[in-house]
């Protein structure tokens, strides 16, 4: 038989929250204890791939380092290719960049020139959606190489950041809500 598909609430129970990492004020959602059940870790890529159908996706688009873990496994369960977006310095060819905003200074990610043609229809995927500022940096790159964003795929959404308000426009979906 097999098992039974976990419940968003019980994927949460998996999820340890560890206070002041990696500095003072966070409470960082520590998903080591979900990935390493198999069954939660299969069933948390389900219910992020749940409203996307097979053949439906050319690539899904993974943001450095905790979404390709989603990411990869996603794109072999729906037979689509799998794209990363690196923090920047780190892809080795051509590449274009997006900066934005954080609390304190700047970030910049990164894709490469030639990851997706246009046209292609893209699932992006990430751990969490906290200010929303790395999944819009995200879209915009694949924007930018002219990909249609089918939608956003979070496995964890902290509602109080309001990161889906920097998201207006993409279709966005979380399994849990805090
Ligand atoms: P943001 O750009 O603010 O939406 O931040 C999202 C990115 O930062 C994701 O790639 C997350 O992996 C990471 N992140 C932000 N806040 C947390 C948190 N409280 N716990 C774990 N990861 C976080």
């Amino acid at each position: 038989m097999p098992p039974v598909p976990p419940t968003p609430d019980e994927l949460a129970r998996a999820i340890r929250n560890i206070p002041d990492f990696p500095k003072p004020g966070i409470q960082f959602k520590d998903i080591t204890p979900l990935l390493a059940d198999a069954r939660l870790f299969a069933g948390a890529v389900d219910l992020m791939t749940a409203r996307c159908a097979p053949g439906t996706v050319d690539a899904v688009v993974g943001v450095d380092a905790r979404g390709f873990i989603f990411a990869a496994a996603a794109a072999l369960k729906l037979g689509a290719g799998f794209v990363p977006v690196r923090k920047k310095d780190k892809l080795p060819f051509q590449t274009i960049e997006e900066r934005y905003d954080l609390e304190y200074g700047t970030n910049t990610v990164a894709i490469h020139a030639d990851a997706l043609r246009p046209g292609r229809r893209v699932l992006l995927v990430d751990d969490l959606l906290a200010t929303g500022g790395t999944a819009r940096a995200a879209a915009n790159l694949v924007r930018r190489l002219g990909a249609e964003i089918l939608e956003v795929s979070f496995l964890i959404e902290l509602a109080f950041l309001k990161g889906r308000e920097k998201l207006a426009g993409l279709p966005v979906h979380s399994v849990i809500v805090y």
